[in-house]
């Protein structure tokens, strides 16, 4: 029997105009560098938005299902785009600035993009990529910056300004299948080829309730989230849209991404919450201790991207900050997992439960499956790749134009769950805890080591500022582990002692033979360690 229930669409530009109305006050503010920062409200994004999907239907005739890409910093007019391009029909791109030259283009042609629009200060990193961008007729320039290198070029050229100027206020959004396309984000190819993924109307709706819950970020139109997490990283992890559903005020960092003005700009603008992955975090942390300033106002900061060293929840602790750590892929939209204690608890008895992953949502179903594909108990002990389903998980990649969705076998199960490619276990009331990827565990004489494991207990000295550790071959035993090490400024620490302090944490047959002090960890395009370059460094006799 049907229910008798309205069947309303889950639409992103049902978000849009609830935001724009009912917490038409709330603020985005976006960081200039110098002077006052521009401070627009969600009524005035709303109108904007409206603007924007004028011109882009009417000037430049953008169609239904038609891909808009954006090159851009976290902003307001970014906002404004990742409103107006879904709501209007059309698909937005989001483009990771910081991917090379070559997996940028590959990723364009492969999306189809007809539209770019780009931060004028990002035009020099456009300009020489166009001539092979095959499909995009139109670049649109949003903010300052030197247009002198695009003269020329293939695409016709326009101010974002000046387009959606004394355009209508007010767009009569479509009535979309909620099922449709609303954006599409390339995974970062940490572990191969950059592909696909289509988010549509509804997961994206139904995530943002869930990243509004208590149970996940939990903030209210009272506060305001500083979004490091770039919006071209699975969508600034859900926080664009989920702001707009409950008002909460967003303070965005444009290109001011180093950890000067981060601090500034957290003591002059207040945020009481904040999201970026740990590398932000520790750069943060070293500024701190060199120039101090008061980052006070946040309460809590969702933390996740890569495993968060424990150390790191200390010192911020010691700050009043409160770091919470969150599991997630491209994949999973990426909200999987979120580390609240359960209610009741000490401080001191909620610890093994905030260096966790977390656990997971009601919408986010987990199994921990073994080598011969068996299901294994959530016992806090069996170790298995981590396999997740529910609706705002991927169920497959986008296959380009005109192809069939991608299906592989290693990241998709005959039966539909989701293989993260992640290691770990699961206690009986759902925490998750991660030892590796599959492809970093290190596999010593029949038996695994955890990369994770060493690199948090060695990240724990306290001359150490961060630790990656990589297999490498080795004759005897297959994998060895090399742990390479980053020193804090003026810091000095010998081989010998750091395998000894290694040792009161670690089981000795674990304890690296192989180690290498490095100026600085190699990052991918969005701040993870990037170990395939260690590996490579390694082979090629570099860290000897
Ligand atoms: P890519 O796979 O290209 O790096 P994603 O940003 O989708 O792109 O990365 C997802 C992966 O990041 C997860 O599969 C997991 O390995 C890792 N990850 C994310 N959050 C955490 C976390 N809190 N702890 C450990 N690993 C994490």
């Amino acid at each position: 029997m049907l229910s008798t229930m309205q069947d309303v669409p889950l639409l992103v530009s049902r978000i849009l105009t609830h935001g724009s109305t009912v917490h038409g006050r709330s603020q985005v503010t976006t960081w200039t560098g110098e002077g006052e920062p521009q401070r627009r409200s969600f009524a005035e994004i709303g109108a904007r938005a409206a603007r924007l999907a004028h011109a882009l239907r009417d000037e430049l005739g953008v169609e239904p299902d038609d891909r808009v890409a954006t090159l851009m910093w976290n902003n307001a007019e970014h906002v404004e785009a990742y409103f107006a391009i879904p709501s209007m029909g059309a698909v937005l791109h989001t483009l990771n600035l910081r991917l090379p030259a070559e997996q940028l283009v590959f990723i364009a042609n492969h999306a189809a993009d007809r539209v770019i629009l780009v931060n004028g200060t990002l035009i020099p990193l456009l300009a020489p990529l166009l001539p092979a961008m095959e499909s995009v007729e139109h670049i649109v320039v949003v903010g300052p910056g030197d247009t002198s290198p695009l003269e020329g070029c293939r695409p016709a050229l326009h101010s974002y300004e000046s387009l959606i100027e004394g355009r209508p206020d007010r767009y009569d959004w479509p009535e979309l299948d909620e099922r449709s396309t609303a954006a599409m984000c390339y995974t970062s190819g940490t572990t191969g080829d950059p592909k696909g993924v289509l988010f549509s109307h509804r997961s994206i709706y139904l995530h943002s309730l869930q990243v509004n819950m208590a149970e996940s970020m939990g903030l209210t139109d009272s506060d305001t989230t500083l979004v490091v997490v770039p919006q071209f990283h699975v969508n600034a992890w859900g926080l664009p849209h989920a702001t707009f559903m409950t008002g909460i005020n967003m303070l965005m960092p444009d290109r001011f991404l180093q950890p000067g003005p981060l601090a500034e700009m957290i003591e002059a603008e207040r945020p009481t919450h904040a999201a970026a992955v740990p590398t932000i975090w520790q750069g943060l942390l070293a500024e701190l201790s060199a120039n101090p300033r008061d980052i006070g106002s946040m309460g809590h900061v969702t933390i996740g991207g890569s495993a968060c060293p424990p150390s790191l929840m200390e010192a911020y602790d010691k700050l009043g900050v409160r770091l919470l750590h969150a599991w997630g892929m491209t994949e999973t939209s990426p909200l999987g997992t979120m580390a609240h204690p359960p209610a009741g608890l000490t401080e001191e008895e909620q610890w093994p439960y905030r260096i966790t992953q977390g656990r997971f949502p009601a919408s986010v179903e987990a199994r921990l499956v073994g080598p011969s594909g068996e299901v294994l108990p959530w016992d806090g002990e069996s170790a298995g790749e981590l396999e997740v389903r529910g609706p705002w998980i991927a169920a497959a990649y986008y296959g380009g134009a005109d192809a069939e969705a991608l299906r592989p076998e290693d990241k998709f199960s005959p039966d539909g769950w989701l293989r993260t490619g992640d290691v770990g276990t699961i206690t009986h009331d759902g925490y998750l805890t991660l030892t590796d990827r599959a492809k970093d565990v290190i596999k010593s004489g029949g038996e695994w080591i955890s990369s994770v494991e060493l690199e948090n207990a060695i990240m724990a000295h306290p001359a150490v500022a961060e630790a990656a550790v990589v297999a490498v071959p080795d004759e005897r035993w297959g994998e060895r582990p090399l742990a390479t090490v980053v020193l804090k400024d003026g810091s000095t620490v010998g081989y010998e002692e750091l395998r000894t302090f290694l040792g009161a944490s670690v089981a000795r047959w674990q304890l690296p033979e192989r180690w290498a002090v490095i100026p600085a960890v190699p990052k991918t395009s969005v701040g993870k360690f990037d170990k395939k370059v260690i590996r490579r460094q390694y082979a090629a006799g570099e860290l000897d």
